[in-house]
């Protein structure tokens, strides 16, 4: 099997959650199968290994489980970015719009120093908005954004649009 017929078999739909309409990409069977949670996090950094990528950057929640133990793999550092009022320090926002409404990430004002090359991991690309948000904060920040990786991309949802001029990488496509 290759790793997108793998990871699609690990993959469950969840229909209607969090919301009516939405079918949620529920990633936790990866977690839960060693073999390949380990395939997952290699392949990230075989793709990063001798790119000299300084920092990993997460996004909350499950950007966390894939951007961590690839900082620990390949001697980065691990940033969080996280939603509005959970870190404790001081931090810098970006804020972004949603269907309804909008919505604020954030990370530590000294997370990342200029001229730091960076690549930015969460678990799924749906619409490019939280991604796109988090690349705009590392750049106010002076840090160099290499790529945007996920484990997953909803392609149909056209996330790539939003990432005008971005290197994007994803492990699998719906
Ligand atoms: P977006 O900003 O629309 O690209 O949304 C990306 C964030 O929302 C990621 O952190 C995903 O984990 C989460 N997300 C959005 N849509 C889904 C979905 N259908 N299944 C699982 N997670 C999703």
């Amino acid at each position: 099997m290759n790793i997108d017929q793998l990871l699609k078999s690990k993959i469950r739909d969840i229909p209607d959650f969090p919301k009516p309409g939405i079918i949620f990409k529920d990633i936790t069977p990866i977690l839960q199968d060693p073999q390949v949670f380990k395939k997952v996090v290699d392949a990230f950094a075989e793709r990063y290994s001798g790119k000299k990528v300084d920092v990993f950057v997460g996004i909350e929640s499950r950007g966390f489980i894939f951007g961590a133990p690839l900082a620990y793999e390949l001697g980065a550092s691990f940033v969080p970015v996280r939603k509005v009022g959970k870190l404790p320090y001081k931090t810098v926002q970006e804020s972004y719009d949603l269907e309804y409404g909008s919505a604020t990430v954030e990370m530590h004002v000294d997370a990342v120093h200029k001229g730091q090359r960076v690549v930015v991991i969460d678990d799924l690309l749906a619409t490019g908005g939280t991604a796109n948000a988090t690349c705009r904060l590392l750049e106010k920040q002076g840090a160099h954004v290499l790529e945007c990786a996920f484990v997953v991309e909803l392609g149909f949802l056209e996330g790539r649009k939003k990432l005008p001029g971005r290197d994007i990488f994803s492990l699998v496509r719906y």
